[in-house]
């Protein structure tokens, strides 16, 4: 279990309260967190998710996966 599950745990987006997508980089070091309902992108600096809606990133074509809950587990 890594911090940074557990650190999204915590974390919702700071508009609309909804779950938040961590977006990684090639390293798979944390890169953004991304709302996908505001379609903003939220910087991680220094391993601190900065949660201010003037520092996010607004996505313009941001890939969302479909809304439905997936029936199980995803399978790592
Ligand atoms: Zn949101």
């Amino acid at each position: 279990m890594s911090l940074d599950h557990r650190l999204i745990d915590l974390l919702v987006c700071p508009l609309c309260k909804g779950p938040l997508q961590l977006l990684r980089d090639e390293q798979s070091r944390p890169l953004e967190l991304v709302c996908p309902a505001d379609r903003l992108g939220f910087p991680i600096r220094d391993g601190i998710p900065v949660m201010l809606e003037p520092e996010a990133r607004v996505l313009e074509a941001f890939p969302a996966p479909p809304p439905s809950p997936l029936p199980f587990p995803p399978t790592p």
